[in-house]
């Protein structure tokens, strides 16, 4: 099978875009993938986050997309809010060899009208919960009945969290002709009989590797019950990891070690399901930025998390299910760099660590905290801190014009400024820690796109 994108019947101009994002070779779901999905199959394919499945939808629903037409044509179904954010932002980049396409996300936590006013504009594909879509269709502001593509994505979580009922009235109101891709991390009983259900001789394809675990060195160190704190600290301090996200099964292990890290000054931040949408979204995006150091969060709220170049995964605890393991190291190691799982067991939690060995094929062996202990660590300050400016997409602003901003006549040194994300309601700006500072004084004093906006550091 061919890795190179070229290799597609895809338009000139996408795969230079292709080139241009640094997606030199397809990965392994993408060459299984696509070429079936392009010319028009319906699709089940088993993968998960980090393997490059975002990329197949959304190549296949563009390369049929009619730019003159303002009828939504494509429609991709994801379980949760950041989910839906990172696929639309995904979509976006994949568009760019096109003008003018849009990309509207409708998810909960925020209200109906503006969205109902973006739809009325047209958009070209929609992306979001299956809930606040379904909210749509009720008030009559979405129309599917133009949808050419939809896509259920992390199906098997959308399953999960009940949203079977959804799924299935807004696939009944698209049209018949339209090709369904399912992509779904495992493949339950329920998985099946939605395909069969809604999809027509789909193809069936699997990433070869789903996880990479060759790439991924997994550590497991026995520790009392009482003693996972200062456990934890003698990985942190053995291991030294610039970053890390530390999972713990509940919200309370989440804010018991964000207190106790917080105190010894490591800087770290905690994400989990009873947190406003907002909150999470700006701890999200002050961790890609490496504006704080650790993560500390539950399964629910890292759920659909991409985060490039991550070194490390701790698992506070071990999960209940070998296949959340699988998945939370998962986020570790990818694009051909290497990974660190470390794990903390009690003697009670020893089976979980054999199932998890069992389900991915190589045994896990262990050692006892105190082989490590002795090392000292002085916590790090994280290299960046994070601007917020209170104008987003809404305000049609860009990444260009707020670097623009930044370093004109007099201002800071563009290799200062990192990642630039633009939300619907604000943009958050990836700074040096050093001249973060100077940075809110240029932008307050200033203005992007002749306007003023608030700005603050998180
Ligand atoms: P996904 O599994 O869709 O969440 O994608 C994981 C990450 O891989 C995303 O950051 C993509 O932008 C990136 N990616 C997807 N396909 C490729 C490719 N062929 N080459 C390099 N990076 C890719």
């Amino acid at each position: 099978m061919s890795t190179l994108f070229a290799t597609l019947n895809l338009p000139e101009a996408q795969l230079s875009n292709l080139d241009n994002l640094g997606y030199q070779k397809m990965t392994a779901i993408q060459s299984s993938a696509l070429p079936h999905a392009l010319q028009g199959a319906d699709l089940i394919a088993q993968a998960k986050t980090g393997s490059g499945k975002t990329a197949v939808f959304a190549i296949t629903l563009l390369a049929k997309l009619d730019p003159q037409n303002f009828a939504a044509q494509a429609l991709v179904l994801c379980p949760t809010r950041e989910l839906s954010t990172q696929v639309a932002n995904e979509i976006r980049r994949l568009a760019r060899y096109q003008p003018n396409i849009k990309v509207v996300t409708l998810t909960g936590g925020q209200p109906l009208s503006p969205q109902a006013a973006s739809l009325e504009h047209g958009a070209h594909v929609i992306v979001g919960t299956p809930g606040r879509i379904n909210d749509h269709i009720g008030k009559r502001t979405l129309d599917l009945s133009k949808i050419h593509t939809l896509v259920l994505d992390e199906a098997d979580r959308m399953l999960e969290m009940g949203f079977m009922e959804d799924i299935s009235k807004i696939i009944r109101l698209t049209p018949a002709y339209r090709q369904t891709l399912l992509f779904s991390a495992t493949y339950p009983d329920d998985i099946k009989a939605l395909s069969k259900q809604f999809q027509r001789n789909p193809v069936q394809v699997k990433a070869e590797t789903l996880h990479q675990a060759n790439a991924i060195t997994q550590h497991s160190f026995l520790c009392q019950k009482h003693e996972r704190l200062p456990a934890l600290e003698t990985l942190l301090a053995h291991f030294k990891p610039r970053s890390a996200v530390i999972f713990c099964n509940m919200k309370v292990g989440v804010r018991e070690i964000t207190e106790h890290l917080q105190q010894r000054g490591f800087s770290v931040k905690a994400l989990h399901g009873e947190m406003e949408q907002r909150d999470r979204d700006e701890v999200f995006v002050q961790f890609k930025h490496h504006s704080f150091n650790f993560l500390i969060a539950t399964d629910v709220a890292a759920r659909g998390l991409d985060i490039e170049d991550l070194p490390c995964v701790i698992n506070y605890e071990l999960p209940h299910d070998p296949d959340i393991y699988i998945h939370r190291v998962g986020r570790t190691g990818r694009a051909g760099k290497e990974g660190l799982a470390l794990n903390l067991l009690t003697d009670a939690e020893r089976h979980k660590l054999t199932d998890i060995g069992i389900a991915q094929q190589t045994e896990l062996d262990f050692e006892v905290i105190s082989a490590i202990a002795g090392s000292t660590l002085t916590p790090r300050q994280p290299p960046n801190m994070t601007l917020c400016i209170a104008a987003g997409r809404k305000e049609k602003v860009r990444p260009g014009d707020i670097l623009g901003a930044l370093t004109g006549d007099g201002g800071i040194d563009g290799k200062a400024v990192g990642k630039i994300d633009v939300l619907d309601y604000a943009a958050y700006v990836a700074i040096e820690r050093s001249v973060a500072k100077q940075a809110v004084t240029r932008l307050a004093n200033g203005t992007i796109k002749g306007r003023k906006f608030k700005v603050k550091l998180l």
